[in-house]
């Protein structure tokens, strides 16, 4: 057995389930090959070692393919300690890849042939942090980005408030390949909220980060992820976020209602806003957004995008994919009349819109 799961209840779970031979956790997930050869002959593994930080095998691979697109792991772990968060505790504290092992994998990506690499972390921003270094991110990218020249599309997932360097911001405007998209989480916009989720409070950062990345970046698309019903959020901090939601006019956005996770700060804050107040909120926030979302789109009618190709139909020529404006599995997508094969990169042009999905026709 091994996952989240697993590293949370760790000697619970080998007690309520006999059956299981083994069982490690998230941080000795090198292990996992050594381990599986040890059952096959028939020894037991032992339970869960106490391992206090997860460990990079080197030479293993950190990536995942999906037809076209790719993730490459670069870190994993968190050393911040935001209030609702389970995972610093599951994972524990940061630990980034060395160097030369992330370029070992994107060269191994642009070998078999992806379009699109998704460079991952639990905070992309914080790579190198727990080595010291204070701009690791920008460090790695100018690395990065020459040993991989038949990569068109870098992506980075998941950035903090307060992190983003005008280093990486001079370098997202002026490549062709680090896509001009940012996804920044939030939470949210309330600073009394932000104080008692321990996550940065100041909120005029992000508007001016956000303003001054649009300008220098105009296609830039900013993805933010909200959290409604946190225990402290009365219903003045609630209109706050949602008048912040209705001012940065962001391209994409996910709400998720707060459920509240064992063995975080925010456990002892208990639960008092209810289950459908924290709905109604969330639902004034996504109808407010898709209608937002759908004005901004309609600016794309007409224009020609390259979309990565994820599903075809070849009996009604029709092909699914995404633009550099969606990423993998939680944005929208392009569905398009034409032929091209999957992973793909082909161009569209947009004929009409929904507040998520485009719609055109091969060009
Ligand atoms: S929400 Fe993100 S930044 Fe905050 S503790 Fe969790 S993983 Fe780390």
């Amino acid at each position: 057995m091994t996952g989240c799961l697993a590293e949370r209840w760790r000697e619970n779970l080998l007690k309520a389930h006999p059956g299981v031979d083994g069982l490690i956790g998230t941080r000795r997930l090198e292990d996992l090959v050594p381990l599986i050869r040890q059952l096959k002959v028939g020894s037991k593994v032992s339970p869960y070692l106490d391992y206090p930080a997860l460990q990079y095998a080197p030479g293993a691979s950190y990536t995942t393919i999906q037809g076209g697109s790719s993730y490459l792991k670069i870190a994993d772990g968190c050393h911040r300690s935001c209030a609702f968060c389970a995972i610093p505790g599951i994972k524990g504290s940061l630990v980034s890849r060395p160097i030369e092992d992330i370029l070992r994998d994107a060269r191994f990506l642009q070998e078999v042939g992806v379009n699109e690499i998704n460079l991952i972390a639990q905070d992309v921003t914080a790579y190198g942090a727990d080595r010291g270094e204070t701009d690791g991110l920008y460090e790695l990218l100018c690395k990065l980005m020459p040993e991989i020249p038949d990569v068109p599309w870098l992506r980075l997932l998941y950035t903090y408030p307060g992190m983003i360097t005008d280093n990486l911001i001079d370098l997202m405007a002026n490549s062709e390949q680090l896509l001009p998209y940012l996804d920044i989480p939030l939470q949210h916009a309330d600073p009394e909220v932000l104080r008692s989720m321990r996550r940065p409070s100041d909120i005029d950062w992000v508007r001016r980060t956000i303003n001054k990345m649009r300008e220098r970046i105009p296609d830039l698309v900013v993805r933010t992820t909200l959290i409604v019903g946190f225990p402290t959020e009365t219903e003045t901090s609630f209109e706050e976020l949602y008048k912040f939601v209705e001012e940065m006019q962001f391209d994409q956005m996910g709400v998720f209602t707060y459920s509240p996770e064992i063995g975080t700060l925010a456990e002892n804050l208990g639960d008092p806003v209810s289950t459908e107040e924290k709905e109604v909120r969330k639902q004034r926030l996504m109808e407010l957004q898709s209608r937002m979302a759908l004005v901004k789109k309609q600016s794309l009618i007409g224009k020609t995008l390259d979309i990565l190709v994820e599903g075809v139909d070849e009996e009604q020529e029709v092909i699914i994919g995404r633009s550099y404006r969606d990423a993998p599995e939680i944005d929208g997508l392009v569905v398009a009349n034409g032929r091209a094969a999957v992973g793909d990169l082909t161009p569209v042009t947009i004929e009409s819109v929904g507040p998520y999905d485009l719609f055109g026709s091969q060009s």
